[in-house]
């Protein structure tokens, strides 16, 4: 099982992966992860990686979609992957389908989780995060103390609305058009509603895979 997460910022493809990993038995695999995994390791590209990031430029696609194909010839990836963020604009989703091709692979399911904007807008309005642990929380204040390791509860600049209005102007621009490029080349894509609680959310997800 190859699965690709979609969805806008904020629609709860972070909370979705581990739970769909659980539950199909296949690992998530998210490129910032992976990519900072690559450069502790040293691998080939993950070497290049470093180059571009010591530089503090952006890393750019053919290394990270290079980090990608390396992490999935791992033998944990053998049966499958859930793809969580890696693809963002149609070149990413083009150079996907070649990193899978090469490996003798191909996506299964593209599976987009659907959310009204302003929905959005109000659940990351309500969200804090640990500045330690950078675990998420929904309904608790700035300045609380996180359940898990006791750091303090902040609220992420990126959650303010104007922030979030602006992350999801530039997901219509750019990756919005990756929903159609899957659906014209034939690959299924599942939606889900992405409203309402999390189990509720999994449930749809895996009915919509046939689960
Ligand atoms: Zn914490």
């Amino acid at each position: 099982m190859n699965l690709l997460l979609f969805g806008k910022p904020g629609a709860g493809k972070g909370t979705q992966a581990p739970r769909l990993a659980e539950s199909l038995g296949v690992p998530t695999l998210a490129t910032g992860d992976v990519l900072r995994q690559a450069v502790r390791e040293g691998t080939p590209m993950g070497k290049k990686a470093k180059e571009y990031m010591n530089r503090g430029d952006l890393v750019p696609d053919d290394v990270i979609l290079g980090i990608v194909g390396e992490t999935l010839k791992k033998p944990e990836y053998a049966r499958g992957v859930i793809l969580d963020g890696v693809v963002r604009t149609v070149p990413q989703a083009e150079g996907m389908q070649k990193v899978l091709g090469d490996l003798g692979r191909k996506l299964d399911a593209v599976l987009c989780f659907e959310i009204d904007n302003e929905e959005i807008v109000q659940r990351l309005g309500a969200r804090t995060v640990c500045e330690k642990c950078q675990t998420p929380y929904t309904g608790r204040n700035a300045g609380e103390r996180c359940d898990k390791c006791g750091g303090t509860l902040m609220r992420r600049k990126d959650d303010e609305p104007d922030a979030i209005r602006n992350r999801l102007s530039v997901y219509d621009q750019q990756t919005a058009p990756v929903f159609n490029w899957y659906t014209r080349n034939g690959t299924t894509v599942a939606t889900v509603n992405a409203t309402g609680t999390v189990d509720d959310v999994s449930q749809r997800a895996l009915k919509a895979l046939g689960r």
